[in-house]
């Protein structure tokens, strides 16, 4: 499961990641990760057994942790199956089941963004 982390200035010094695996022993994975002058944020994917555990360290160390959840919007009633957000995502969080209708895994989904103007009907949105 994902969980999205912001990490604010004085705390990107510290390597709180690599602190939590370690203390953990919890392998986690880094998705995606931006800094800018003021926070950092960092989504990261884990099993969904070491959520509870990982996300407590994660808060006592000062970091803010959200769960997330269904984090692409789509709008059946906009949507005309045309399948251009297919070939847009590169984590093959959409596809078509055997009558050709649109699947979406929003688990795999990484935030980046790209289907959403690639869809010519607006139909997908990002959660904020
Ligand atoms: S690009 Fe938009 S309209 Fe086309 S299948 Fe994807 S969500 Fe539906
Ligand atoms: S935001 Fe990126 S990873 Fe997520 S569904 Fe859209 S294209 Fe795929």
């Amino acid at each position: 499961m994902k969980l999205f982390l912001t990490i604010q200035r004085e705390a990107l010094k510290r390597p709180l990641i690599a602190q939590v695996v370690l203390e953990t022993g919890v392998l986690i994975n880094v998705e995606r990760a931006h800094i800018d002058s003021n926070e950092g944020w960092v989504l990261i994917d884990i099993p969904e057994k070491d959520m509870e555990q990982i996300s407590n360290r994660l808060t006592e160390l000062g970091v803010e942790v959200k769960k997330l959840e269904n984090a692409i919007l789509h709008d059946e009633h906009e949507c005309v199956e045309c399948g251009a957000c297919l070939s847009i995502c590169p984590q093959e969080v959409f596809s078509f089941d055997s009558d050709f209708h649109l699947v979406i895994r929003e688990e795999r989904c990484i935030l980046c963004g790209r289907c959403v103007p690639a869809c010519p009907h607006q139909a997908l949105s990002i959660r904020q």
